[in-house]
C-alpha cells in the first residue's frame, strides 16, 4: 500500500512553509540592506578634482597665465568626458544639508581676481554651463583695480565688476586676504611666522581676513564661504580665525586629489592643481583627473 497524501494538510504545510521562507528572507534581507547601506555609506568618497586659474590673457602661456582658448579647450575636455562644474555652495549643501552632487564633480577656482576672469570666462561658463570661484585680494580690488581698471592684459576686478559677476549666476567670490598677499612683509602670504606670539599672530591675520570680508559685504552684499591662502602657505594656528570668519571651505595648492563626504572637515584644505599655461590640455587632465 502506498500513503495517500491528505490534500487539504499538504496545502497548509505548503503555506506554512511559504509564510517561514519569506519571513526568514525577510529578516536576513533587511538586514543585509541595513549593514550594506550603513557600509555604503561610510565607503561613499566622491573625487572631487579642483583646478586653479590664475590669469587668462592672449599669448598668457606661463605658469600663472594661460590664453582664452587654452581654457575653452578645458572646458570642452571635461563636458566631453562627462564632468559636471559644480559651486562651493552645493558641496556645502551637500555636506551639510543632506544634498546632492552630479556625477563626476569637479570645481573651478582663479585666484586673485583679475579683470580678465569676467572679460574671458563669462560667455564660456555660459556656454558650458559652468560655474568659478574667484578669490581676490583686498588691495587688488582697492587700490589698484581702481586706478587702472578694465585692461584685459593686467588690470584687477573692481568692486561694480564683482557685483556684475555675481549678477551672472556663474561665479562665487572667495577671499583672498585683504593684504596679506605678499611675502615681502616678513610673512609668507598670511602663515604664522616662527617662535610669533600666537595671540598677535591671531588678531593680526583675523583684522586682515575680517577686513575683507566686510567690505565685500558692504559693496556687494556677500559673506564669502571659501578662503584661499595665498601662495598655498598654510598654519594651524589660522584654522579657528578661519572658522570665526565663516569660511566653509578653504583652498591650498597641493596637487593631489580630494574626496567629500558628508563630514565638513573634508571641506577645508581643498587640494588645487595649478593649470599653468605651459601644458596642453590633454597633459594638465591627465594630472588632474588621475584618483
Ligand atoms: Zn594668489
Amino acid at each position: 500500500m502506498y500513503k495517500c497524501y491528505n490534500t487539504k494538510r499538504f496545502l497548509r504545510l505548503l503555506m506554512l512553509d511559504a509564510i517561514i521562507f519569506g519571513m526568514l528572507f525577510a529578516f536576513f534581507g533587511i538586514g543585509r540592506q541595513l549593514l550594506f547601506s550603513s557600509a555604503e555609506s561610510e565607503k561613499e568618497r566622491i573625487f572631487l578634482p579642483v583646478i586653479m586659474y590664475h590669469s587668462i590673457k592672449e599669448n598668457g602661456h606661463t605658469q600663472y597665465q594661460i590664453t582664452p582658448e587654452m581654457v575653452e579647450n578645458d572646458f570642452k575636455y571635461l563636458k566631453e568626458h562627462n564632468y559636471n562644474s559644480v559651486t562651493a555652495q552645493q558641496l556645502v549643501d551637500y555636506v551639510y544639508n543632506d544634498g546632492n552632487l552630479p556625477k563626476n564633480p569637479v570645481l573651478i577656482t582663479l585666484d586673485d581676481g583679475f579683470y580678465n576672469n569676467l572679460y574671458y570666462l563669462r560667455p564660456m561658463l555660459e556656454k558650458y554651463d559652468m560655474y568659478a570661484v574667484v578669490s581676490v585680494v583686498g588691495t587688488f580690488v582697492e587700490n589698484d583695480a581702481e586706478a587702472d581698471p578694465h585692461i584685459p592684459d593686467y588690470s584687477y576686478l573692481t568692486w561694480s565688476d564683482i557685483s556684475e559677476m555675481l549678477s551672472t549666476g556663474r561665479f562665487e567670490i572667495g577671499n583672498h586676504t585683504y593684504n596679506m598677499h605678499t611675502t615681502n612683509n616678513g610673512r609668507k602670504g598670511c602663515k604664522i611666522n616662527f617662535g610669533e606670539n600666537q595671540d598677535e599672530y591671531t588678531d593680526k591675520v583675523n583684522k586682515d581676513i575680517s577686513l575683507l570680508q566686510l567690505l565685500l559685504n558692504e559693496k556687494d552684499n556677500i559673506s564669502p564661504i571659501v578662503f584661499a591662502y595665498p601662495f598655498g602657505y598654510i598654519c594651524n594656528e589660522i584654522q579657528p580665525v578661519l572658522k570665526e570668519n565663516g569660511f566653509l571651505i578653504t583652498l591650498n595648492c597641493y596637487e593631489r586629489p580630494n574626496y567629500i563626504t558628508r563630514d565638513p572637515q573634508c571641506l577645508y584644505d581643498l587640494n588645487r592643481y595649478n593649470r599653468s599655461g605651459l601644458y596642453t590640455t590633454e597633459e594638465f587632465m591627465a594630472k588632474l583627473l588621475k584618483e
